[in-house]
């Protein structure tokens, strides 16, 4: 600031007085440093006071930041609250739709709530199936065309691509205006291939925001509907499913029952006709026999030698034919009711027993022993006299279809509340097709007729019906060529 030539002109009037140098010169000096002293104490006063402002800005500056870094939270907050919203609006449709059943129902829960909670402003459910909808809702019938037009073929698109969003197309803009809303998006709500319905919403103005969590809200709302729709479906189709099915088991049961009239009908119609015939034939049989056995007996004179052995076969063909008489009158008596069975404990192993001995004379006669095998003794609910019946048709059966030197065995087993009474012999066998036919009256199978054995195809019938009118089951398991069981059931007496 004070230069040299400064100094040097202030010095020059001194220059040649000593005195007036001597005491000069300090005080310039001093007069110097003042000024020099007083102008840094006000460049350092400058310096404070710039320093306070900047002090001061500083701060204004932190509190703003301060400021910004509140806001930016508050307004990360109100994003989550927004994200919140939508969260919320979506869980609750789906508590609300989960288990609906009902297109109707599934659709009134998309409501404007909904759609202002996930951030949109109107939407619209487009059903390609069904556009007349959109009439109702305004559209002209010319808009509706050209929607159907448009987006028909564009169906292929919304089954490839997830979301579209569009404002250029006439139809979009149609739908814009129809339904005030701007930024329109199409998301297709749809399963696998198949695209049920489009969910089209926007915002109010071109400047509303159409964020990436709106986007993913709507598709997973659009997701979730289409898994509802599946379900509603499946349901609807199980229900047609089962309505028709229930019409036709009703429709079959109708027939069946009618079948089975008519069947019974013609079933009663047999018995009473066997019934009646076997007791119109019983008669003149009876006499027929009374007579023959007379003639033979040649209690009314000696008879020659031919005509005797011709009466004894009319004898024994009579007594045949009273035979098959006499079952068939029993097995329509079994099958009308008219037999009153008299079903009382009996000891089971003493009938078979009886039964096997009874037997004894055919069965060495033969060469086919007879064994049995039952416990010592075992109480049944049977009729004594028809379950004897049961057991010499079986065993004559088994008698007559077993080549000699073959082997018969009675068996008897308890199995919980039943006995299991089983005849198995080691004859000709029966096929399996002819083991369901053997039980119906007059069957015989035809390679046993062929080896010529004499039968009139009525034992197992009447044998059946005895079974089945004690209410147990009579079965029989063959091999050809290796042997036949017959099984059938009684019940056991408790503790018996
Ligand atoms: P029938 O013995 O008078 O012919 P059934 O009603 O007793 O009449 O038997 C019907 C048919 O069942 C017989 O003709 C025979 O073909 C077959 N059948 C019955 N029992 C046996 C058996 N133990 N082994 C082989 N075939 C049998």
């Amino acid at each position: 600031m004070f230069g040299n030539d400064f100094f040097l002109t202030t010095l020059a009037p001194f220059s040649g007085n000593l005195h007036l140098r001597i005491f000069f010169l300090p005080t310039l000096a001093f007069i110097l440093m003042f000024f020099y002293i007083v102008k840094k104490l006000q460049t350092i006063s400058d310096l404070k006071k710039k320093n306070q402002l900047l002090n001061n800005s500083l701060e204004r500056v932190d509190q703003e930041a301060k400021l910004i870094l509140e806001s930016d939270m508050d307004i990360r907050l109100c994003q989550l609250e927004v994200e919140n919203v939508k969260i919320s609006a979506i869980r609750k449709l789906l508590f609300a739709t989960s288990s609906l059943l009902d297109k109707e129902a599934l659709f009134s829960q998309i409501d404007s709530n909904l759609i202002e909670n996930l951030g949109f402003r109107n939407c619209l459910l487009l059903n390609f199936s069904d556009l007349s909808k959109l009439k109702q809702i305004g559209f002209q019938p010319q808009e509706v065309d050209l929607i159907k037009n448009v987006l028909l073929p564009k169906k292929q698109l919304f089954k490839e691509k997830r979301l579209l969003s569009s404002q250029k197309s006439e139809t979009c803009k149609i739908i814009s205006s129809k339904l005030k809303i701007k930024n329109i998006l199409i998301a297709p709500v749809k399963s696998g291939n198949t695209v049920h319905c489009l969910f089209i919403v926007g915002k109010l103005t071109e400047a509303g925001v159409v964020t990436v969590s709106m986007k993913e809200a709507l598709m997973i709302v659009c997701l979730h509907l289409a898994k509802c729709l599946d379900n509603i479906n499946l349901f609807e189709q199980a229900y047609r499913t089962r309505d028709e099915l229930e019409n036709k088991i009703k429709i079959r049961t109708n027939e069946l029952v009618l079948s089975l009239q008519k069947v019974e009908a013609v079933s009663k119609t047999k018995s009473d006709f066997i019934s009646s015939v076997s007791h119109e034939l019983r008669t003149p049989l009876t006499s027929v026999k009374g007579f023959s056995s007379l003639l033979a007996s040649e209690k009314f004179g000696k008879l020659p030698e031919k005509a005797k052995d011709r009466l004894d076969k009319v004898v024994k063909n009579v007594d045949k034919l009273m035979d098959i008489v006499n079952t068939l009158l029993d097995i329509s008596r079994i099958e009308s009711g008219k037999i009153d069975m008299n079903i009382v404990p009996h000891n089971i192993v003493l009938t078979i027993k009886n039964i096997a001995d009874f037997f004894e004379p055919q069965s060495q006669e033969k060469k086919i022993p007879i064994s049995v095998d039952t416990p010592p003794q075992l109480f049944v609910f049977m009729d004594k006299d028809l379950i004897e019946r049961v057991l010499t048709n079986l065993l004559n059966n088994a008698l007559k279809f077993t080549p000699a030197e073959g082997k018969i065995k009675i068996s008897c087993q308890s199995k919980g509340e039943k006995a299991i009474i089983s005849i198995t012999d080691t004859g000709y066998g029966i096929s399996e097709e002819n083991l369901n036919k053997i039980f119906q009256e007059f069957y015989r199978v035809k390679e046993i007729e062929k080896k010529a054995i004499k039968g009139s195809g009525l034992g197992l019938s009447l044998v059946k019906k005895i079974i089945e009118g004690h209410g147990e089951k009579i079965w029989a398991e063959s091999k050809v060529g290796k042997g036949t069981t017959f099984f059938f059931t009684l019940t056991k007496k408790k503790n018996g």
